[in-house]
């Protein structure tokens, strides 16, 4: 089981491929050595054989038919009758000498080769294999006078053992590289997927709950540290969602909890210490349906938000003056901030042409006058302008002189529920801004801030 685990590991195919390249490399280079030496051993051996024929042509220069014969019996003797033999025959292939040449019985005359040396006068040389004989003979047919042609026979011993010593001493040592070259490969591919196996460990340990857990990441700066790297970075960027997930159900869990508990304690309050009166159960069914109404309007705008940010699809986009939509909601909004002692100042020019949805434009527009007005304090200024139209593109701008946001709460006002004042003194249930995030992006623009606490904000609307 375990080595059918192990079978599948990349150390494991790597080391085989290792191996295997390795074994598959060191075979093509004996090969070639192999056939290098057997080609300059028989080469040698061609040229003693010539060498030997050469011999006897000047020996029966010099001592005549039965010197040559002579001399070849005492030299297939001396070498050993096992390792030589010497045929003296006539141009037709008759045999009229030879040294011993029992051991050579199965050695014919081939009478194809005398045909072929008599009619190119070039020396035969041939390998033959004797049946039942371990080693091969190397025979040479070769003049050594115009009438006297020379059957000169040598064994193959020698050069077959070497041979054998040869591919023994490969093979060992193949075996031994090989086993070598596994190990090392194993090693090296140990090493270089050490680092893998700690992102596993670490992914293991965030699998069985700790999401702060991180894989230590070396300074090599190669593929795995940039895998440990990215991999840290997923989770830097999977807890902090983790956390945003988390800090926002906290946040709906509290702004859901406080109407239902104010519709509990004022029905609790009605029927325990209450007089019955029909006015008193009225004031409770009004301030019952009050609440409802911002639970419905708070899922209302959750599932709106949703449905924006699911994309332009969405939008009943109609053509319209987007300087009337601003200019109304200035209208709307004067008295509400004249009533704070808040003074808005509204610079829109007459028309400006704009396609988009005009109810989701006009919350967009409401929820940023209704936050500039709610978050600046008495005496302040709140100015709305609008410029583009013509061609160009609108950009709506709300300029306040209120609290102003820091520079840690920018990062977050966009995100559902986000509100900065953590005392949530203020009326709201910060889905404003989140609902005005996903209106501009449906709409194809952008919305910026700009703010410093205490001096005021300007939110940007570019469509
Ligand atoms: P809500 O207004 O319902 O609280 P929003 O999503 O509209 O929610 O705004 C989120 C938070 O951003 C607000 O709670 C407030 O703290 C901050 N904010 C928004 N607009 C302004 C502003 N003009 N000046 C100062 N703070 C603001």
């Amino acid at each position: 089981m375990a080595f059918f685990r192990f079978r599948h590991t990349v150390a494991f195919r790597l080391t085989l491929w290792y191996a295997a390249v390795f074994a598959l490399t060191s075979g093509v280079g004996f090969l070639f050595f192999y056939l290098l030496i057997a080609a300059v051993i028989q080469e040698r051996t061609d040229q003693e054989l010539s060498e030997q024929v050469n011999r006897f042509a000047t020996l029966l220069a010099v001592r005549g038919v039965e010197g040559v014969k002579q001399e070849a019996i005492l030299e297939a003797q001396a070498a050993g009758e096992k390792k030589i033999f010497f045929r003296f025959l006539a141009t037709n292939g008759s045999v009229f000498s030879s040294s011993n040449m029992s051991y050579w019985q199965n050695i014919p005359v081939d009478r194809s080769a005398i045909a072929t040396l008599v009619s190119t006068s070039r020396p035969v040389i041939d390998t033959i294999v004797i049946p039942d004989r371990k080693h091969k003979v190397r025979v040479l047919y070769n003049f050594i006078s115009p009438s006297i042609i020379l059957q000169l026979g040598q064994s193959q011993e020698y050069y077959s053992r070497f041979i054998d010593a040869f591919k023994r001493i490969f093979i060992g040592t193949m075996a031994f590289l090989i086993l070598l070259a596994a190990l090392i490969g194993w090693f090296m591919a140990r090493r270089a997927l050490s680092g893998v196996q700690a992102v596993t460990v670490t992914a293991q340990t965030i699998a069985e709950g700790s999401l702060e857990k991180r894989v230590p990441v070396k300074p090599r700066g190669d593929e795995i540290d940039q895998l440990a790297d990215t991999f840290n970075h997923m989770l830097d960027r999977i807890e902090s969602l983790v956390s945003g997930i988390k800090e926002m159900s906290d946040n709906i869990a509290h702004d859901l909890r406080s109407p239902i508990t104010r519709i509990r304690g004022l029905a609790e309050v009605t029927l325990t210490t209450g007089s019955g009166t029909v006015e008193e159960y009225e004031n409770l069914a009004a301030s019952t349906i009050e609440e409802c109404d911002r639970l419905l309007d708070m899922i209302n705008t959750m599932l709106l938000i949703s449905k924006t940010e699911a994309g332009v699809g969405n939008l009943e986009a109609v053509e319209m003056n987007l300087a009337g939509v601003v200019r109304d909601a200035c209208d709307l909004f004067k008295v509400a901030a004249e009533d704070k002692g808040i003074e808005l100042t509204c610079h829109v020019p007459e028309q400006c042409v704009f396609n988009g949805d005009r109810s989701m434009i006009q919350r967009m527009v409401a929820n940023l006058l209704d936050n500039a007005i709610k978050f600046t304090p008495a005496p302040g200024h709140v100015d709305v302008s609008l410029s583009g139209g013509d061609g160009l593109s609108p950009v709506i701008r709300v300029k306040d002189t209120g609290v102003g946001i820091s520079d840690e709460d920018r990062l977050h006002i966009f995100k559902r529920f986000y509100r900065c004042d953590r005392s949530r003194s203020q009326s709201g249930i910060g889905l404003g801004l989140s609902l005005t995030k996903a209106v501009v992006k449906a709409h194809g623009g952008t919305i910026d801030v700009v703010s410093r606490s205490g001096t005021g904000s300007t939110f940007t609307v570019r469509l």
